[in-house]
């Protein structure tokens, strides 16, 4: 419409959804939860050399309570789950959670009754990370497409979904 031009320096138009959703993707504050070998990759991410804090995320809560993605990173036995499920309620919406391995995401080479056969049976998952680990590159890369999907993410879907 030519409006830009007529706009003076400095001033951005965006809509209130844009302007909420990149402050969202932008200072995601991960809660500190490793459940198995994928965890040390995990923890190998928000170290220095990969350094998850060019994205706004280097502060592992211990609270769920000031935590808003889980990073399942590891195997969920049953005897776990329902501590998993309430750590997951307790953190504080909106919120998201990136399956990290394939033992998250589907048993993995654990198929037997004491895995659960992927955790989106116990938490809704928005990211998948394959591989067995993951390496920190790989999860960097999940975490930050789940940032270019909370962007797009439209508040009404958000909220029908938690
Ligand atoms: S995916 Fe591999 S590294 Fe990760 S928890 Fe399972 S066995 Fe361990």
């Amino acid at each position: 419409m030519g409006l830009e031009s007529k706009l003076p320096n400095g001033v951005l138009l965006t809509n209130l959804e844009k302007f909420v959703n990149y402050g969202r993707s932008t200072s995601m504050w991960p809660a500190t939860f490793g459940l198995a070998c994928c965890a040390i990759e995990m923890m190998s991410a928000g170290g220095p050399r990969h350094d998850m804090a060019r994205f706004g995320m280097e502060v592992f809560r211990a609270s769920p309570r000031q935590a808003d993605l889980m990073i399942v990173a590891g195997r969920l036995s049953n005897k776990m789950a329902p501590v998993l499920r309430r750590i997951y309620d307790q953190m504080s919406d909106p919120k998201w959670v990136i399956s990290m391995g394939v033992c998250a995401t589907s048993g993995g080479m654990f198929n037997n009754y004491a895995l659960v056969q992927g955790v989106d049976h116990v938490v809704p998952v928005d990211m998948y990370v394959p591989g067995c680990p993951p390496r920190p590159e790989m999860l960097m890369d999940g975490i930050l497409k789940l940032h270019a999907k909370v962007r797009g993410e439209q508040f009404a879907d958000k909220a029908a979904r938690s």
